[in-house]
């Protein structure tokens, strides 16, 4: 189902939501298992309604895009996981069949006209759309042929190398050959450094790392105004109200700092943040509560 796309003004822009799938398979104790059970149960009372299931057991998770319209140029932030893709160690994710594109055609986006892709890092529910399968050939294919795809060189180059081909980067490995290499073999890429570059104009690469190995908060600005695309700094409001609990899908605990002094910012400004798995709208803005944070939609 085509939920009611909401539409956010930052400065010149337009940004719009373009959602994948909604996720409800993580219990918050599944999600954050460092968290003791009391404070967990007690951070379910405070977040916004839309944060959880019915059922009030399972947090909601969104894999989205987002789109932006700045001065004539069509931006997606991250591309979700694709249709039809082998993903047998993320059952979620594995051999979708959604409307993503036409959710998108929707919206009045043809894959044609995108100017830039930019990715926050490169997994799984990050890249995916960057191909789909070309039934003629059978091969994976750019979705966005005449695109700029902008990502991280060393994340690139970190899931090229044979060492990073099991574990914890196995997914990404399977991602990276049906989603990532045929984008750079196309001449679509721009292998940039995570080090606060602006690439397109409007768009800074911010170092977040902790979550991935090279992950981007992309900081976006036009006409004097901003909003933050988060990534996966944050996976859900619960962090929001605890930022030092890492989900089971960080690398290291060095995303714990880094999402505090976002949080931080975001409440001190009051800065529209984007993010890319929170449910419900998937944007809002930081209040403090105490000497913590709150969350609202937006
Ligand atoms: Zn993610």
């Amino acid at each position: 189902m085509t939920r009611q796309a909401h539409h956010y003004r930052v400065g010149d822009a337009t940004i719009s939501c373009v959602r994948e799938v909604l996720l409800a398979n993580f219990t918050p104790a599944t999600l954050f298992p460092d968290a003791p059970a009391s404070e967990l149960a007690e951070a379910v009372a405070r977040v916004p309604p839309g944060s959880m299931d019915t059922s009030g057991e399972h947090a909601l998770l969104s894999v989205h895009t987002w789109v932006v319209r700045d001065r004539g140029r069509t931006i997606l932030v991250d591309t979700g996981a694709g249709n039809g893709k082998s993903r047998p160690f993320t059952p979620y994710f594995d051999h979708l069949e959604t409307s993503f594109l036409a959710d998108l055609a929707a919206l009045g986006v043809k894959p044609e006209e995108v100017d830039y892709v930019l990715v926050t890092h490169l997994h799984v529910d990050h890249v995916g759309w960057n191909t789909r399968l070309d039934p003629a050939s059978g091969r994976w294919v750019p979705t966005f042929p005449r695109a700029r795809h902008v990502m991280s060189r060393v994340e690139y180059e970190l899931y090229l190398d044979p060492a990073h081909q099991t574990g914890r980067h196995k997914t990404s490995h399977l991602v990276q050959k049906d989603s990532v290499t045929p984008i750079v073999e196309a001449g679509l890429a721009d292998l940039i450094e995570i080090d606060g570059r602006e690439h397109p104009a409007g768009f800074f690469f911010e170092p977040t790392p902790g979550h991935s190995a090279a992950h981007a908060c992309i900081r976006f600005r036009s006409a004097g105004e901003e909003a933050l695309f988060t990534g996966d700094l944050m996976h859900h409001p619960l962090q929001v109200l605890r930022p030092e609990w890492c989900s089971i899908l960080d690398a290291s605990e060095e995303a714990a700092p880094a999402r505090r002094r976002v949080l931080e910012e975001a409440a001190e400004r009051d800065l529209l943040l984007l993010t890319a798995h929170f449910p419900a709208t998937s944007a809002g803005r930081v209040g403090r509560d105490g000497d913590g944070f709150a969350w609202a939609f937006a």
